[in-house]
């Protein structure tokens, strides 16, 4: 790996962040707060919240088995995902590479921060080879993405491949894990001490049932850390998100129930799709959706929408004409799914 200052952009390397009350005064236990021109009244609304989450972060530690100082929590993944353009993606000039199709943001973050964004196409059983993603990088590519299990196509990318770019790639390796939890394979957080230019995202959003609250994660080194948190909002994670992700982080067993569920009725639901006679063929998947390819998914989906059962259409995304991206749902909202289909002219 490059050094991180190499890699950092300049005015974000020698950037003197804004420091709050809240910040400044983390100390002995204090009684009467003066220091941040907040209302005495309204308790506990009238506070600012913990800049950088601490409680959640040590929960989250626990579960992970990832130190404090090698977490950083965000506005939904997103905010993760934004901060390797503004942190290390220097605008018309720097670049990343990313395995295509996948997820939209990273593509949409880099036309915002004026990146260039280069794709690797996925092979016929949606991997790609580390030499492909390599050969895509110049002296100016800063990241590359990978998702895995990839979204939208639902498949793990392979791990030693995934391995093989680390190791070779001099810039930064981001790693999407959003669905790690519905997938057999480990998540990538092992890796960390070992390799200091990986980043490794996951969310509250997906299997911890909490997308309305935006909680997203980065895991990386320490230094990578430091530099998401010198460029995000002070306040970031509001009050309510951090007591309401601490809650849920406090049961995991339910979460553990829900996934469990929701693994058994992707398997049903799979299966009922492959007899499906307007359905030509389910991809495997290791998240909490697949990817169906139909005679006619325009025709399906519309079908759908008039029976009030939205499914997401991926048919102009590229190496997925035709397909459907069906999210597990519940027993009854799958059971309705199925047999509007099984009604369908
Ligand atoms: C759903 C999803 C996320 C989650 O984004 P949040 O902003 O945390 O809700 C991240 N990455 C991928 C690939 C996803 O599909």
């Amino acid at each position: 790996m490059k050094n991180l200052k190499d890699l950092t952009r300049p005015n974000i390397w020698s950037l003197a962040p804004y420091s709050s009350a809240r910040n400044e005064y983390s100390g002995h236990i204090a009684r009467v707060f003066l220091d941040a021109n907040e209302n005495p009244y309204n308790n506990p609304y009238n506070r600012y919240p913990d800049p950088l989450q601490q409680e959640v972060k040590e929960r989250i530690s626990q579960i992970k088995h990832v130190p404090t100082e090698c977490i950083f929590l965000g506005n939904g993944s997103d905010e993760a995902i934004d901060l390797v353009y503004r942190c290390f993606c220097e605008p018309k000039k720097d670049n990343v590479v990313a395995i295509e199709p996948t997820y939209g943001m990273y593509r949409v973050c880099a036309d915002i921060n004026d990146v260039e964004y280069r794709t690797v196409l996925l092979d016929e059983n949606f991997q790609v080879r580390a030499e492909s993603l390599l050969d895509a990088c110049d002296e100016n590519t800063k990241a590359i993405w990978i998702c895995s299990p990839n979204n939208p196509t639902g498949n793990r990318i392979n791990r030693e491949e995934i391995i093989k770019v680390i190791e070779n790639f001099q810039g930064l390796v981001v790693v999407d894990e959003a669905y790690i939890d519905f997938s057999q394979e480990e998540s990538m957080t092992k890796h960390l001490p070992a390799c200091p230019n990986l980043i490794v995202l996951q969310t509250l959003s997906k299997a911890w049932g909490s997308a309305a609250i935006r909680c997203g994660m980065a895991f990386a080194g320490k230094d990578i850390i430091d530099i998401y948190n010198k460029v995000k909002y002070p306040y970031n994670l509001n009050y309510l998100t951090q007591k309401q992700a601490l809650e849920r982080l406090n049961n995991t067993f339910e979460v553990e129930q829900w996934v469990k569920l929701l693994l058994q009725e992707r398997r049903q639901l799979m299966e009922a799709f492959s007899l499906l006679p307007i359905c030509r063929k389910v991809y495997p998947t290791d998240a909490n959706f697949f990817l169906a390819e139909m005679d006619d998914a325009q025709k399906t989906y519309d079908y759908l929408v008039g029976k009030g059962v939205i499914v997401r259409n991926r048919t102009r995304i590229t190496l997925c004409h035709n397909c459907l991206r069906i999210t597990v749902g519940t027993k009854d909202e799958n059971s309705e799914l199925l047999s509007a289909l099984r009604t369908m002219e």
